[in-house]
Protein backbone atom coordinates (compact mmCIF):
# COMPACT_ATOMS: atom_id res chain seq x y z
CA UNK A 1 0.00 0.00 0.00
CA UNK A 2 1.57 3.21 -1.06
CA UNK A 3 2.22 6.59 1.84
CA UNK A 4 -0.91 8.37 0.37
CA UNK A 5 -3.40 5.56 0.34
CA UNK A 6 -2.50 4.62 3.96
CA UNK A 7 -2.44 8.76 4.94
CA UNK A 8 -5.46 8.92 2.92
CA UNK A 9 -6.76 5.86 5.29
CA UNK A 10 -5.67 7.20 8.45
CA UNK A 11 -7.37 10.54 8.11
CA UNK A 12 -10.85 9.10 7.00
CA UNK A 13 -10.67 6.65 10.19
CA UNK A 14 -9.72 9.70 12.34
CA UNK A 15 -12.74 12.09 10.51
CA UNK A 16 -15.14 8.97 10.64
CA UNK A 17 -14.57 7.52 14.04
CA UNK A 18 -17.51 5.51 14.53
CA UNK A 19 -18.36 4.58 11.01
CA UNK A 20 -16.65 0.91 10.66
CA UNK A 21 -18.82 0.05 8.10
CA UNK A 22 -18.29 3.01 5.68
CA UNK A 23 -14.48 3.26 6.44
CA UNK A 24 -14.83 -0.70 5.53
CA UNK A 25 -15.88 0.59 1.75
CA UNK A 26 -13.73 3.16 1.31
CA UNK A 27 -10.79 0.94 2.49
CA UNK A 28 -11.71 -1.54 -0.12
CA UNK A 29 -11.81 0.89 -3.21
CA UNK A 30 -8.78 2.94 -2.04
CA UNK A 31 -7.13 -0.06 -2.34
CA UNK A 32 -8.02 -1.12 -5.55
CA UNK A 33 -7.34 3.16 -6.71
CA UNK A 34 -3.73 2.96 -5.93
CA UNK A 35 -3.09 1.45 -9.28
CA UNK A 36 -4.86 4.36 -10.77
CA UNK A 37 -3.28 7.19 -9.11
CA UNK A 38 0.09 5.70 -9.75
CA UNK A 39 -0.54 6.19 -13.75
CA UNK A 40 -2.68 9.07 -13.32
CA UNK A 41 -1.32 12.07 -10.96
CA UNK A 42 -3.64 14.61 -12.26
CA UNK A 43 -6.63 12.94 -10.42
CA UNK A 44 -4.09 12.95 -7.18
CA UNK A 45 -3.51 17.04 -7.57
CA UNK A 46 -6.67 17.53 -8.01
CA UNK A 47 -7.68 15.73 -4.76
CA UNK A 48 -10.25 13.48 -6.81
CA UNK A 49 -10.48 10.73 -3.95
CA UNK A 50 -10.17 12.99 -1.05
CA UNK A 51 -13.05 14.64 -2.63
CA UNK A 52 -15.47 11.71 -3.70
CA UNK A 53 -15.42 10.49 -0.08
CA UNK A 54 -16.84 13.26 1.45
CA UNK A 55 -20.84 13.33 1.05
CA UNK A 56 -21.82 16.35 -1.11
CA UNK A 57 -24.86 16.24 1.08
CA UNK A 58 -25.97 14.32 4.41
CA UNK A 59 -29.77 15.28 5.29
CA UNK A 60 -30.95 13.59 8.77
CA UNK A 61 -34.18 14.66 10.15
CA UNK A 62 -37.03 13.28 12.91
CA UNK A 63 -39.79 11.84 11.85
CA UNK A 64 -42.65 11.90 14.43
CA UNK A 65 -45.63 9.42 13.63
CA UNK A 66 -48.79 7.68 15.36
CA UNK A 67 -49.30 3.96 15.67
CA UNK A 68 -52.66 2.34 15.65
CA UNK A 69 -53.15 2.54 19.44
CA UNK A 70 -52.34 6.44 19.06
CA UNK A 71 -49.09 6.01 20.87
CA UNK A 72 -46.30 8.87 19.15
CA UNK A 73 -42.91 7.49 18.18
CA UNK A 74 -39.89 9.07 16.64
CA UNK A 75 -37.77 7.72 14.38
CA UNK A 76 -34.27 9.51 12.28
CA UNK A 77 -34.32 9.83 8.89
CA UNK A 78 -31.29 10.27 6.78
CA UNK A 79 -30.40 11.14 2.75
CA UNK A 80 -27.19 10.94 2.09
CA UNK A 81 -26.63 12.79 -1.36
CA UNK A 82 -22.86 11.50 -2.21
CA UNK A 83 -21.66 12.28 -5.37
CA UNK A 84 -23.76 13.91 -8.30
CA UNK A 85 -21.17 14.19 -11.05
CA UNK A 86 -22.44 12.41 -13.81
CA UNK A 87 -26.50 12.65 -13.36
CA UNK A 88 -29.19 12.70 -10.31
CA UNK A 89 -28.44 11.39 -7.54
CA UNK A 90 -30.11 7.65 -7.47
CA UNK A 91 -29.93 4.92 -4.56
CA UNK A 92 -32.38 2.80 -2.41
CA UNK A 93 -34.00 3.63 1.45
CA UNK A 94 -33.63 1.13 4.04
CA UNK A 95 -35.89 0.95 7.13
CA UNK A 96 -34.21 -1.55 9.23
CA UNK A 97 -33.07 -0.81 12.94
CA UNK A 98 -29.90 -1.61 12.11
CA UNK A 99 -29.95 1.87 10.20
CA UNK A 100 -27.16 4.33 10.89
CA UNK A 101 -24.84 7.38 9.16
CA UNK A 102 -22.14 4.34 9.05
CA UNK A 103 -24.32 2.12 7.03
CA UNK A 104 -25.94 4.77 4.49
CA UNK A 105 -22.51 6.74 4.17
CA UNK A 106 -21.19 3.16 3.22
CA UNK A 107 -23.97 2.30 0.82
CA UNK A 108 -23.95 5.67 -1.06
CA UNK A 109 -20.08 5.60 -1.31
CA UNK A 110 -20.72 2.04 -3.34
CA UNK A 111 -23.46 3.38 -5.22
CA UNK A 112 -21.92 5.75 -6.75
CA UNK A 113 -19.12 3.17 -8.33
CA UNK A 114 -22.09 0.96 -9.36
CA UNK A 115 -24.38 3.29 -10.89
CA UNK A 116 -21.02 4.97 -12.51
CA UNK A 117 -20.79 1.23 -14.10
CA UNK A 118 -24.57 0.88 -15.30
CA UNK A 119 -23.30 2.94 -18.63
CA UNK A 120 -26.44 5.23 -17.59
CA UNK A 121 -26.43 8.65 -15.84
CA UNK A 122 -27.22 8.19 -12.29
CA UNK A 123 -25.01 9.70 -9.31
CA UNK A 124 -24.94 7.94 -5.70
CA UNK A 125 -26.80 8.37 -2.63
CA UNK A 126 -28.28 6.26 -0.05
CA UNK A 127 -31.02 7.17 2.80
CA UNK A 128 -33.57 5.17 5.09
CA UNK A 129 -34.92 4.81 8.92
CA UNK A 130 -33.76 2.87 11.94
CA UNK A 131 -37.51 2.37 11.55
CA UNK A 132 -38.31 -1.28 11.96
CA UNK A 133 -41.30 -2.07 9.77
CA UNK A 134 -41.73 -5.83 10.68
CA UNK A 135 -45.22 -6.57 12.65
CA UNK A 136 -46.42 -3.64 11.95
CA UNK A 137 -49.71 -2.98 10.30
CA UNK A 138 -50.02 -1.39 6.71
CA UNK A 139 -51.76 1.67 8.39
CA UNK A 140 -48.68 2.24 10.49
CA UNK A 141 -46.72 1.63 7.82
CA UNK A 142 -48.59 4.37 5.85
CA UNK A 143 -48.13 7.29 8.41
CA UNK A 144 -44.71 6.43 8.62
CA UNK A 145 -44.01 6.46 5.28
CA UNK A 146 -45.91 9.71 4.78
CA UNK A 147 -43.85 11.35 7.69
CA UNK A 148 -40.95 10.79 6.20
CA UNK A 149 -41.70 12.32 2.57
CA UNK A 150 -42.90 15.20 4.85
CA UNK A 151 -39.01 16.05 5.39
CA UNK A 152 -37.98 14.01 2.07
CA UNK A 153 -39.81 15.53 -0.35
CA UNK A 154 -37.63 18.88 -0.13
CA UNK A 155 -34.43 17.05 -1.24
CA UNK A 156 -35.32 15.01 -3.73
CA UNK A 157 -37.18 15.64 -7.34
CA UNK A 158 -36.80 13.34 -10.68
CA UNK A 159 -33.85 15.83 -11.49
CA UNK A 160 -32.04 16.12 -8.44
CA UNK A 161 -32.80 12.95 -7.00
CA UNK A 162 -34.85 9.34 -7.35
CA UNK A 163 -34.77 7.32 -4.17
CA UNK A 164 -35.50 3.29 -4.87
CA UNK A 165 -36.24 0.36 -1.85
CA UNK A 166 -34.10 -1.63 0.00
CA UNK A 167 -33.86 -3.75 2.91
CA UNK A 168 -37.39 -3.33 4.44
CA UNK A 169 -38.54 -0.62 1.61
CA UNK A 170 -40.80 -2.60 -1.17
CA UNK A 171 -43.90 -1.70 -3.44
CA UNK A 172 -46.25 -1.17 -0.53
CA UNK A 173 -43.53 1.56 1.15
CA UNK A 174 -42.75 3.04 -2.93
CA UNK A 175 -46.36 3.40 -2.90
CA UNK A 176 -46.95 5.28 0.15
CA UNK A 177 -44.13 7.29 -0.44
CA UNK A 178 -45.30 8.34 -3.84
CA UNK A 179 -48.71 9.05 -2.88
CA UNK A 180 -47.61 11.52 -0.50
CA UNK A 181 -45.11 13.12 -2.32
CA UNK A 182 -47.80 13.91 -5.62
CA UNK A 183 -49.99 15.60 -2.60
CA UNK A 184 -47.23 17.77 -1.31
CA UNK A 185 -45.79 18.63 -4.79
CA UNK A 186 -48.78 18.36 -6.71
CA UNK A 187 -47.07 16.70 -9.24
CA UNK A 188 -47.05 13.19 -11.23
CA UNK A 189 -43.49 12.98 -12.07
CA UNK A 190 -40.92 9.48 -11.72
CA UNK A 191 -39.47 10.94 -7.89
CA UNK A 192 -39.37 7.13 -7.07
CA UNK A 193 -38.29 3.95 -8.75
CA UNK A 194 -39.83 0.51 -8.05
CA UNK A 195 -43.63 1.66 -8.57
CA UNK A 196 -46.51 -0.07 -8.96
CA UNK A 197 -47.03 -1.10 -12.68
CA UNK A 198 -50.30 1.21 -13.16
CA UNK A 199 -48.48 4.14 -11.93
CA UNK A 200 -45.46 4.65 -13.58
CA UNK A 201 -43.58 1.35 -13.15
CA UNK A 202 -41.48 -0.77 -15.43
CA UNK A 203 -42.06 -4.49 -15.64
CA UNK A 204 -38.99 -6.13 -14.50
CA UNK A 205 -38.00 -4.03 -12.13
CA UNK A 206 -38.81 -6.44 -8.94
CA UNK A 207 -36.95 -9.09 -10.87
CA UNK A 208 -34.01 -6.79 -11.74
CA UNK A 209 -31.52 -6.95 -9.09
CA UNK A 210 -31.59 -10.99 -8.91
CA UNK A 211 -31.76 -11.27 -12.59
CA UNK A 212 -28.97 -9.00 -13.21
CA UNK A 213 -27.04 -11.06 -10.32
CA UNK A 214 -27.59 -14.58 -12.07
CA UNK A 215 -27.03 -13.02 -15.52
CA UNK A 216 -23.51 -11.72 -14.09
CA UNK A 217 -22.60 -15.21 -12.62
CA UNK A 218 -23.40 -16.40 -16.02
CA UNK A 219 -20.80 -14.51 -17.67
CA UNK A 220 -18.06 -14.96 -14.89
CA UNK A 221 -18.99 -18.80 -15.16
CA UNK A 222 -18.63 -18.33 -19.08
CA UNK A 223 -14.95 -17.13 -18.57
CA UNK A 224 -14.33 -20.59 -17.37
CA UNK A 225 -16.41 -22.65 -20.29
CA UNK A 226 -19.12 -23.65 -17.89
CA UNK A 227 -22.97 -23.04 -16.91
CA UNK A 228 -24.98 -22.99 -14.22
CA UNK A 229 -26.83 -25.90 -15.48
CA UNK A 230 -26.40 -28.54 -12.80
CA UNK A 231 -24.78 -26.48 -10.74
CA UNK A 232 -25.55 -26.60 -6.67
CA UNK A 233 -26.23 -22.85 -4.88
CA UNK A 234 -26.26 -21.39 -1.61
CA UNK A 235 -28.54 -18.55 -1.43
CA UNK A 236 -28.60 -16.55 1.75
CA UNK A 237 -31.74 -13.89 2.72
CA UNK A 238 -35.42 -14.77 1.59
CA UNK A 239 -36.45 -10.98 0.62
CA UNK A 240 -36.25 -9.38 -3.20
CA UNK A 241 -33.08 -10.01 -4.23
CA UNK A 242 -33.01 -13.92 -2.95
CA UNK A 243 -35.96 -14.43 -4.10
CA UNK A 244 -35.66 -13.57 -7.97
CA UNK A 245 -32.27 -14.84 -7.63
CA UNK A 246 -33.47 -18.07 -7.03
CA UNK A 247 -35.71 -18.31 -9.82
CA UNK A 248 -33.69 -17.25 -12.90
CA UNK A 249 -31.35 -20.13 -11.44
CA UNK A 250 -34.18 -22.36 -11.61
CA UNK A 251 -34.74 -21.46 -15.23
CA UNK A 252 -31.05 -21.83 -16.13
CA UNK A 253 -31.10 -25.42 -14.36
CA UNK A 254 -28.92 -24.79 -11.19
CA UNK A 255 -30.04 -26.04 -8.08
CA UNK A 256 -30.85 -23.55 -4.73
CA UNK A 257 -30.53 -25.50 -1.20
CA UNK A 258 -30.71 -22.56 1.31
CA UNK A 259 -32.37 -19.61 1.72
CA UNK A 260 -32.21 -17.53 5.33
CA UNK A 261 -33.76 -14.61 7.10
CA UNK A 262 -32.19 -13.21 10.74
CA UNK A 263 -33.61 -15.74 12.74
CA UNK A 264 -32.29 -18.77 10.69
CA UNK A 265 -31.68 -20.57 7.67
CA UNK A 266 -33.17 -23.60 5.84
CA UNK A 267 -31.22 -26.21 3.78
CA UNK A 268 -33.00 -28.64 1.39
CA UNK A 269 -31.43 -30.95 -0.40
CA UNK A 270 -33.67 -31.52 -3.05
CA UNK A 271 -33.71 -28.27 -4.20
CA UNK A 272 -36.14 -24.87 -4.18
CA UNK A 273 -38.24 -25.36 -6.87
CA UNK A 274 -40.95 -22.91 -8.61
CA UNK A 275 -43.36 -24.47 -6.24
CA UNK A 276 -41.48 -24.22 -3.25
CA UNK A 277 -40.56 -20.74 -4.28
CA UNK A 278 -44.36 -19.71 -4.78
CA UNK A 279 -44.35 -20.58 -0.98
CA UNK A 280 -41.82 -18.51 -0.16
CA UNK A 281 -43.07 -15.45 -2.14
CA UNK A 282 -46.81 -15.72 -0.46
CA UNK A 283 -44.75 -16.44 2.81
CA UNK A 284 -42.13 -13.01 2.83
CA UNK A 285 -44.33 -10.90 0.77
CA UNK A 286 -47.91 -11.21 1.36
CA UNK A 287 -47.87 -12.69 5.25
CA UNK A 288 -44.59 -11.63 6.10
CA UNK A 289 -43.76 -14.76 8.19
CA UNK A 290 -40.77 -16.38 9.05
CA UNK A 291 -38.76 -18.88 7.36
CA UNK A 292 -38.84 -21.19 9.68
CA UNK A 293 -42.08 -21.57 8.08
CA UNK A 294 -40.50 -23.99 4.81
CA UNK A 295 -38.99 -26.59 7.17
CA UNK A 296 -42.73 -27.23 8.49
CA UNK A 297 -44.15 -27.63 5.02
CA UNK A 298 -41.36 -29.31 3.20
CA UNK A 299 -40.54 -32.38 4.61
CA UNK A 300 -37.10 -32.56 3.02
CA UNK A 301 -36.03 -29.41 4.56
CA UNK A 302 -33.95 -28.75 7.62
CA UNK A 303 -34.16 -25.11 9.73
CA UNK A 304 -31.39 -24.43 11.88
CA UNK A 305 -32.09 -21.04 13.36
CA UNK A 306 -28.95 -18.35 14.48
CA UNK A 307 -26.70 -19.45 16.79
CA UNK A 308 -24.99 -16.22 18.27
CA UNK A 309 -22.31 -18.17 19.84
CA UNK A 310 -21.19 -19.43 16.70
CA UNK A 311 -18.36 -17.18 15.46
CA UNK A 312 -19.24 -18.48 11.65
CA UNK A 313 -22.85 -18.98 9.73
CA UNK A 314 -23.56 -22.41 8.65
CA UNK A 315 -25.41 -21.57 5.65
CA UNK A 316 -21.95 -20.98 4.18
CA UNK A 317 -20.38 -24.78 5.30
CA UNK A 318 -22.11 -26.93 3.19
CA UNK A 319 -20.81 -28.70 -0.29
CA UNK A 320 -22.09 -26.74 -3.03
CA UNK A 321 -20.66 -24.96 -6.56
CA UNK A 322 -21.88 -21.15 -6.48
CA UNK A 323 -22.69 -19.17 -3.52
CA UNK A 324 -24.97 -15.94 -3.62
CA UNK A 325 -25.43 -14.17 -0.44
CA UNK A 326 -28.31 -11.31 -0.75
CA UNK A 327 -29.00 -10.67 2.85
CA UNK A 328 -27.10 -7.88 4.20
CA UNK A 329 -23.39 -6.38 5.10
CA UNK A 330 -20.95 -8.56 6.50
CA UNK A 331 -22.79 -11.90 6.05
CA UNK A 332 -19.74 -14.05 4.99
CA UNK A 333 -16.55 -13.39 7.04
CA UNK A 334 -13.22 -14.71 7.05
CA UNK A 335 -14.10 -18.35 8.42
CA UNK A 336 -16.57 -18.45 6.32
CA UNK A 337 -14.82 -17.65 3.53
CA UNK A 338 -12.59 -20.25 4.09
CA UNK A 339 -15.09 -22.67 4.60
CA UNK A 340 -17.09 -21.94 0.78
CA UNK A 341 -13.46 -22.29 -0.35
CA UNK A 342 -13.01 -25.56 1.39
CA UNK A 343 -16.35 -27.22 0.11
CA UNK A 344 -15.91 -26.82 -3.78
CA UNK A 345 -17.25 -23.47 -3.92
CA UNK A 346 -15.57 -21.50 -6.77
CA UNK A 347 -17.89 -18.61 -7.71
CA UNK A 348 -19.18 -16.07 -5.71
CA UNK A 349 -21.50 -13.25 -6.68
CA UNK A 350 -23.09 -11.13 -4.32
CA UNK A 351 -26.83 -10.07 -4.29
CA UNK A 352 -26.08 -7.71 -1.18
CA UNK A 353 -24.25 -5.00 -0.56
CA UNK A 354 -20.52 -5.59 0.90
CA UNK A 355 -21.93 -8.93 2.44
CA UNK A 356 -18.30 -9.53 2.89
CA UNK A 357 -15.65 -8.42 5.09
CA UNK A 358 -12.36 -7.50 3.87
CA UNK A 359 -10.27 -10.49 5.20
CA UNK A 360 -12.87 -13.09 3.60
CA UNK A 361 -12.38 -11.04 0.28
CA UNK A 362 -8.81 -11.78 0.33
CA UNK A 363 -9.80 -15.10 1.34
CA UNK A 364 -11.46 -15.50 -2.06
CA UNK A 365 -9.14 -13.58 -3.98
CA UNK A 366 -6.17 -15.83 -2.88
CA UNK A 367 -7.89 -18.39 -3.69
CA UNK A 368 -8.34 -17.49 -7.46
CA UNK A 369 -12.20 -18.56 -7.52
CA UNK A 370 -14.75 -16.39 -9.43
CA UNK A 371 -15.45 -13.38 -7.12
CA UNK A 372 -17.84 -10.84 -7.95
CA UNK A 373 -18.00 -7.38 -5.44
CA UNK A 374 -22.05 -6.67 -5.29
CA UNK A 375 -21.41 -3.00 -6.84
CA UNK A 376 -20.88 -4.94 -10.28
CA UNK A 377 -22.88 -8.09 -9.44
CA UNK A 378 -26.07 -6.38 -7.99
CA UNK A 379 -26.24 -3.43 -10.31
CA UNK A 380 -29.18 -4.34 -12.41
CA UNK A 381 -31.91 -3.22 -9.96
CA UNK A 382 -30.46 0.08 -9.97
CA UNK A 383 -29.77 0.11 -14.03
CA UNK A 384 -33.53 -0.92 -14.50
CA UNK A 385 -34.34 1.88 -11.96
CA UNK A 386 -32.61 4.14 -14.38
CA UNK A 387 -34.62 2.21 -17.21
CA UNK A 388 -38.06 3.31 -15.06
CA UNK A 389 -36.87 6.40 -15.33
CA UNK A 390 -36.38 7.07 -19.23
CA UNK A 391 -39.72 5.53 -19.72
CA UNK A 392 -41.53 7.79 -17.35
CA UNK A 393 -39.44 11.04 -19.00
CA UNK A 394 -40.66 9.81 -22.30
CA UNK A 395 -43.67 8.60 -20.37
CA UNK A 396 -44.23 5.49 -22.64
CA UNK A 397 -43.60 2.32 -21.30
CA UNK A 398 -41.62 -0.76 -22.73
CA UNK A 399 -42.08 -4.50 -22.78
CA UNK A 400 -40.76 -6.90 -20.43
CA UNK A 401 -39.06 -8.53 -23.17
CA UNK A 402 -37.29 -4.62 -23.99
CA UNK A 403 -36.29 -4.05 -20.37
CA UNK A 404 -35.05 -8.02 -19.81
CA UNK A 405 -32.92 -7.38 -22.80
CA UNK A 406 -31.60 -3.96 -21.95
CA UNK A 407 -31.16 -5.53 -17.99
CA UNK A 408 -29.09 -8.46 -19.75
CA UNK A 409 -26.70 -6.03 -22.17
CA UNK A 410 -26.00 -3.90 -19.31
CA UNK A 411 -25.09 -6.61 -17.08
CA UNK A 412 -23.16 -8.12 -19.72
CA UNK A 413 -21.43 -4.82 -20.53
CA UNK A 414 -20.36 -4.40 -16.34
CA UNK A 415 -18.92 -7.82 -16.72
CA UNK A 416 -16.73 -6.81 -19.92
CA UNK A 417 -15.53 -3.52 -18.19
CA UNK A 418 -14.54 -5.17 -14.84
CA UNK A 419 -12.38 -7.73 -17.06
CA UNK A 420 -10.89 -5.22 -19.17
CA UNK A 421 -10.06 -3.14 -17.23
CA UNK A 422 -8.74 -5.45 -14.29
CA UNK A 423 -6.61 -6.59 -16.98
CA UNK A 424 -5.29 -3.10 -18.19
CA UNK A 425 -4.47 -2.54 -14.30
CA UNK A 426 -2.07 -5.55 -14.26
CA UNK A 427 -4.42 -7.92 -12.58
CA UNK A 428 -6.63 -9.93 -14.26
CA UNK A 429 -9.74 -11.77 -13.08
CA UNK A 430 -9.38 -9.61 -9.87
CA UNK A 431 -13.12 -8.15 -10.41
CA UNK A 432 -12.58 -6.48 -7.16
CA UNK A 433 -10.25 -4.34 -8.85
CA UNK A 434 -12.32 -3.76 -12.13
CA UNK A 435 -15.23 -2.95 -10.75
CA UNK A 436 -13.78 0.09 -8.53
CA UNK A 437 -11.74 1.12 -11.09
CA UNK A 438 -13.95 1.14 -13.77
CA UNK A 439 -16.94 2.83 -11.87
CA UNK A 440 -13.87 5.63 -10.81
CA UNK A 441 -12.82 6.48 -13.84
CA UNK A 442 -15.95 7.55 -15.50
CA UNK A 443 -16.55 10.08 -12.41
CA UNK A 444 -13.37 11.33 -11.24
CA UNK A 445 -13.30 11.82 -15.52
CA UNK A 446 -16.71 14.43 -14.92
CA UNK A 447 -15.33 15.65 -11.78
CA UNK A 448 -11.92 16.88 -13.33
CA UNK A 449 -14.02 18.28 -16.24
CA UNK A 450 -16.59 19.95 -13.55
CA UNK A 451 -14.00 21.64 -11.69
CA UNK A 452 -14.02 22.26 -7.64
CA UNK A 453 -17.11 22.06 -6.53
P1 LIG B 1 -35.50 -7.35 1.66
O1 LIG B 1 -35.91 -6.51 2.79
O2 LIG B 1 -36.49 -7.72 0.61
O3 LIG B 1 -34.86 -8.72 2.18
C1 LIG B 1 -33.75 -8.71 3.04
C2 LIG B 1 -33.47 -10.14 3.49
O4 LIG B 1 -32.25 -10.17 4.21
C3 LIG B 1 -34.52 -10.69 4.40
O5 LIG B 1 -34.60 -12.07 4.25
C4 LIG B 1 -33.98 -10.32 5.78
O6 LIG B 1 -34.45 -11.12 6.84
C5 LIG B 1 -32.50 -10.54 5.57
N1 LIG B 1 -31.75 -9.66 6.49
C6 LIG B 1 -31.79 -8.31 6.55
N2 LIG B 1 -31.01 -7.84 7.54
C7 LIG B 1 -30.46 -8.93 8.10
C8 LIG B 1 -29.55 -9.12 9.16
N3 LIG B 1 -29.04 -8.08 9.84
N4 LIG B 1 -29.18 -10.40 9.44
C9 LIG B 1 -29.69 -11.45 8.75
N5 LIG B 1 -30.55 -11.32 7.73
C10 LIG B 1 -30.93 -10.10 7.42
O7 LIG B 1 -34.23 -6.61 1.00
P2 LIG B 1 -33.57 -6.80 -0.43
O8 LIG B 1 -33.72 -8.20 -0.89
O9 LIG B 1 -34.04 -5.71 -1.29
O10 LIG B 1 -32.04 -6.49 -0.09
C11 LIG B 1 -31.10 -7.51 0.27
C12 LIG B 1 -29.68 -6.99 0.00
O11 LIG B 1 -29.54 -6.67 -1.38
C13 LIG B 1 -29.30 -5.72 0.76
O12 LIG B 1 -27.91 -5.76 1.06
C14 LIG B 1 -29.55 -4.61 -0.26
O13 LIG B 1 -28.78 -3.47 0.00
C15 LIG B 1 -29.07 -5.32 -1.52
N6 LIG B 1 -29.57 -4.76 -2.77
C16 LIG B 1 -30.91 -4.64 -3.02
C17 LIG B 1 -31.35 -4.14 -4.23
C18 LIG B 1 -32.80 -4.08 -4.58
O14 LIG B 1 -33.10 -3.77 -5.75
N7 LIG B 1 -33.72 -4.38 -3.71
C19 LIG B 1 -30.40 -3.63 -5.24
C20 LIG B 1 -29.02 -3.89 -4.92
C21 LIG B 1 -28.64 -4.41 -3.72
P3 LIG B 1 -35.51 -10.50 7.88
O15 LIG B 1 -36.82 -10.50 7.15
O16 LIG B 1 -35.47 -11.43 9.03
O17 LIG B 1 -35.02 -9.12 8.24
Amino acid sequence: MSDYVKDLIAEVRAKNPNEPEFLQAVQEVVESLALVLDRHPEYRAAKILERIIEPERVIMFRVPWVDDKGEIHINRGYRVQMNSAIGPYKGGLRFHPSVNLSILKFLAFEQVFKNSLTTLPMGGAKGGSDFDPKGKSDMSIMRFCQSFMNELYRHVGPDTDVPAGDIGVGAREIGYMFGQYKKLRNEFTGVLTGKGLNWGGSLIRPEATGYGLVYFASEMLATRGKTLEGKVCLVSGSGNVAQYTVEKINELGGKVVTLSDSNGYIYDEEGIDAKKLAFVMELKNVRRGRIAEYAQEFKSAIYTPVDPKLNYNPLWNHKADCAFPCATQNEINEIDAQNLVRNGVYCVAEGANMPTTLEGVKVFLDAKILYAPGKAANAGGVATSGLEMAQNSMRLPWTREEVDTRLRHIMKSIHQTCVTVAERFGTPGNYVNGANIGGFLKVADAMMDQGVV
